[in-house]
């Protein structure tokens, strides 16, 4: 692996740098990945996918080395970081490598009246050097689903992890490194400033994930660039509970999905909007499993992670204090405690005015606010500026499925919420301002690979080959007679193609 540095010192566990050397590191990159990355696209997906693998069971074998390095950089518990960043890597280029195989290269049949003796196909052409850019949440599953597919698809790639997390999302990338030619896997650490230089480096696509402030300037760098963009940007998901919802499993289930990466989801549950008849009921039982559990930075003896950095932190204390002073009712939680460790928070009677429930909060926070019916909270989901995910808890899935058609996001689901982010199969996408970009699933790969239609002609002539003249125009008209089911203008058809044959071989003998 290349990797740029271009660092001038940490400080406040944030990379600091020099704008210029990461300049000049993204494009170093940048060109030596272009150098080798022929010789790596000349290799098929199956053998891509045996050094992929390779790395991956290092990946799996290594693991404590990176629970380590994510706990270090980010606080996050050694048995969430297990689940959440170390299990999968085998498991994504197992999953991409099929996805990717059956997007390769397909024959089109074409109508052989139409288009006697003429056949195509479809070639999938990697768009070259791909440069990535990552946040710090899931430093490294956060990866799987653009590093792989980039690779697979026979790209070389640009990595810039976020300057929270450079050691964590550079173990992901470190490992493939040493499965694949050298050149074809590099990281420019550093931080914003670096990443806008990463977009201008030459890169031929870029997958940002992130802020929505930083991904609109990356989306607009992109277009002016003329190079395609995947941006996918926050979320603020919601949960509809409903009067019929199984009570225990609902808690349950909002509470993982809620405090899971303690909160730090783009897909995480932020706000419940619950059916007024069972809200005292639901605010209960939630607020008495929540104040069970222990957050700081331990391991085995605390369940929710601390926050990431000082910054989220910040935001996270912001919104619980905006929303007690608009009137929210602290039902359990509301503080911090050791380190950066922020109580499994439960705010009651919240409204559309506070920023708990406007904002992205990203933490282990949830806002709950009363509906008398359905209608009202999904007006509210589709009024929300962002649009990535929204659930439905409900025993009824029949009228649930009914109701999640109506929501304006990306990923809806019932009686869950945010595990199919993790899926390879499953697009992960958003509306609104969450951005339009496409994760997972083959509907991403078109940011890794542009479509070349190949077609081969083995019939004679064409009938409408030049010279444009009387036999052509008769021939037009009898063609469109025919699809206006006019039997004679058919029936002529043949002996009109045979005239025009005669008159282009005549034309073209001199
Ligand atoms: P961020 O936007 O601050 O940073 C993300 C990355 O972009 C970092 O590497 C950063 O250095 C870089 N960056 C910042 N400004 C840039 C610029 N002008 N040009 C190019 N690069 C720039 O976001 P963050 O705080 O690291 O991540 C948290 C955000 O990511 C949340 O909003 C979360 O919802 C979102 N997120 C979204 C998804 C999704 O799939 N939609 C997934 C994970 C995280």
């Amino acid at each position: 692996m290349l990797s740029e540095k271009g660092m001038m010192g940490m400080g406040n566990g944030v990379a600091r740098h020099d704008t210029k050397t990461a300049e000049n590191a993204a494009r170093r990159a940048v060109e030596a990945a272009r150098i080798v990355q022929p010789e790596w696209a000349g290799r098929t997906v199956a053998e891509r996918a045996v050094a992929l693998e390779r790395a991956a069971k290092r990946m799996l074998r290594d693991r404590q080395s990176l629970l380590h390095l994510v706990k270090e950089e980010m606080g996050k518990h050694e048995v969430e970081g297990l689940f959440t960043e170390a299990l999968g890597p085998l498991d994504a280029v197992k999953a991409w490598k099929k996805i990717v195989g059956k997007a390769q290269s397909r024959r089109v049949l074409l109508n052989p009246i139409a288009f006697p003796k003429k056949h195509a196909r479809i070639a999938m052409v990697p768009r070259g050097v791909v440069g990535i850019i990552a946040p710090w949440n899931f430093p490294v599953s956060g990866l799987y689903r653009s590093v792989v597919p980039a690779l697979l698809t026979g790209n070389a790639i640009v990595l810039k992890p976020s300057e929270y997390t450079p050691r964590s999302s550079a173990w992901f990338p470190d490992h493939f490194a040493r499965e694949v030619p050298h050149g074809v896997v590099n990281v420019v650490q550093g931080d914003g400033a670096v990443g806008a230089q990463v977009v201008e480096s030459g890169i031929d696509a870029c997958v940002f994930t992130g802020s929505i402030a930083a991904g609109k300037k990356v989306r607009v760098k992109c277009a002016e660039l003329g190079i395609p963009s995947s941006v996918e940007m926050g979320g603020k998901d919601a949960a509809i509970v409903l009067g019929d919802c199984d009570l225990e499993r609902t808690v349950m289930g909002i509470t993982h999905w809620t405090l899971a990466n303690a909160g730090q989801s783009c897909g995480g549950i932020e706000v419940a909007y619950v059916e007024e008849r069972i809200a005292d009921r639901f605010v209960e039982a939630l607020g008495r499993a929540w104040s069970k559990l222990r957050t700081g930075p331990g391991d085995d003896d605390v369940e929710v992670s601390p926050l990431g950095n000082d910054h989220q932190l910040s935001v996270v204390e912001a919104h619980v204090k905006d929303a007690l002073a608009k009137g929210a009712k602290l039902v359990t939680g509301g503080k911090k405690t050791s380190g950066r460790g922020y109580m499994p928070t439960i705010l009651d009677n919240c409204t559309a005015e506070m920023d708990v429930v406007r904002e992205e909060t990203f933490g282990p926070v949830l806002a709950i606010v009363r509906v008398w019916g359905t209608e009202q909270a999904v007006r509210a989901i589709n009024a929300s500026k962002y649009g990535l995910g929204a659930s439905i808890w409900s025993k009824d899935v029949a009228r649930a499925e009914r109701l999640v058609d109506k929501h304006d996001v990306g990923v809806a689901t019932i009686n869950t919420h945010q595990f199919t982010g993790a899926v390879p199969q499953l697009p992960w996408s958003g509306t609104k301002q969450t951005g339009f970009g496409v994760a997972n699933s083959e509907l991403s790969l078109l940011t890794y690979m542009h479509p070349k239609t190949i077609a081969i002609d083995e019939a004679p002539s064409e009938p409408f080959f030049m010279p444009f003249d009387r036999t052509l125009r008769d021939l037009g008209e009898a063609l469109v007679k025919a699809q206006l089911g006019d039997l004679l203008g058919a029936a002529k058809l043949p002996l009109l193609l045979r005239r025009r044959a005669k008159r282009l071989r005549e034309f073209f003998k001199g």
